[in-house]
């Protein structure tokens, strides 16, 4: 069997197309546009393109996009006054500060200063415990992309066995109890798990949020499962040659083996072009459903769970 590909690309862009059909009737209709800010500290490479790639797509999808670049010497005091600022803002609806800070900045701190209205990351205290228990909550944008990629695919996913390769609070915590709230039987799987191949054989949905490249074989997968791979993970890839500095040129893998999951699963997300593209999108559909939230408007239909 040769499993269907989901696209999470294309579906990314369809999100993102609805994204800003909403943000135009906002505009519109109500006189309000959404607006993101995301605050940067340090001058971490990779935070800087998503922070670029974020707010890019925020003007693109037609909202009001704000970026705080700070020093990596900023002071907790200094990054706690800035959202307070960014909470009274009347013109921002989603706040998102980039992990991960600078090491003497507290992160839990940091992020639970944040308006939970405008906690577009989904990862305050208060949208933690909400999601937790099954009420209306900012969801985290890694496992809402999942959960709309997989409604889409499968409709209704009630009774269905999902296992979650990973215990992590952003991805595979907030997974698993989306999962429970489509009413699937949810096993959480972590470092510690005595049989993983056999836990994962068990899933008919199977979602890898490890950061091991490829550490998923086929074998592990039960013929016609969705496998949801979360991983991005970077390895040299000498079959692509050298940079012009001699070093090894790279890919990006998933935490699934790919070529030998994709000849037994029903369906798979590729890594590049799978979970990935699905994370902005969900930034974008979050501010939006804060907005709405926030000014008491109908929420649309499909951005939020
Ligand atoms: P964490 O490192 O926070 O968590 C990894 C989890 O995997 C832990 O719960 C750990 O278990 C578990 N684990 C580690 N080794 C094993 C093993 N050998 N067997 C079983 N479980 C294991 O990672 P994140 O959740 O932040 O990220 C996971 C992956 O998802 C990464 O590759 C990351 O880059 C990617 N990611 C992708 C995003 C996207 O937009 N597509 C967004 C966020 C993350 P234990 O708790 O016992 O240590």
């Amino acid at each position: 069997m040769s499993a269907r590909i989901i696209d999470g690309k294309s579906f990314a862009a369809t999100l993102r197309d609805r994204v800003g059909t909403e943000v135009s009737r906002l505009k519109d209709s109500y006189g309000v546009t959404p607006g993101l800010a995301v605050v940067l500290v340090g001058e971490d490479p990779a935070s800087q393109v998503y922070v670029r790639n974020k707010g890019k797509q925020t003007l693109e999808a037609g909202m009001h996009s704000v970026e705080h670049r700070l020093a990596a010497e900023t002071t907790e005091a200094d990054l706690l006054d800035l959202i307070d600022s960014l909470n009274a803002d009347p013109a921002i609806h989603g706040i998102l500060v980039q992990l991960p800070l600078p090491g003497h900045l507290n992160s839990d701190l940091v992020i639970n200063a944040i308006d939970p209205a405008k906690d577009v990351d989904g990862f305050h205290i208060s949208n933690v415990g909400l999601l937790g228990t099954g009420q209306k909550a900012m969801v985290p944008c890694t496992p809402l992309g999942c959960i709309l990629m997989l409604r889409d695919l499968h409709g209704d996913l009630s009774g269905m066995e999902a296992v979650v390769v990973g215990r992590s609070n952003i991805v595979g915590k907030p997974m698993a109890n989306l999962l429970l709230g489509e009413s699937c039987t949810v096993t959480i799987a972590h470092s510690r798990t005595r049989d993983l191949a056999e836990t994962c054989r068990r899933a008919d949905i199977l979602v890898a949020a490890v950061g091991r490249p490829e550490m998923i074989p086929g074998d592990w997968v039960k013929p016609g499962a969705t496998v949801i791979d979360v991983g991005i993970n970077r390895i040299a890839a000498p079959e692509k040659g050298q940079n012009d500095d001699g070093s090894a040129k790279t890919r990006l893998v998933g935490d699934v083996d790919f070529a030998s999951a994709s000849a037994v699963a029903g369906a798979i997300t590729p890594v590049p072009g799978g979970v990935g593209p699905m994370t902005i999108a969900c930034l974008l559909a979050n501010t939006v459903t804060a907005a709405c939230r926030i000014h008491g408007l109908p929420e649309p239909e499909g951005l939020a769970i």
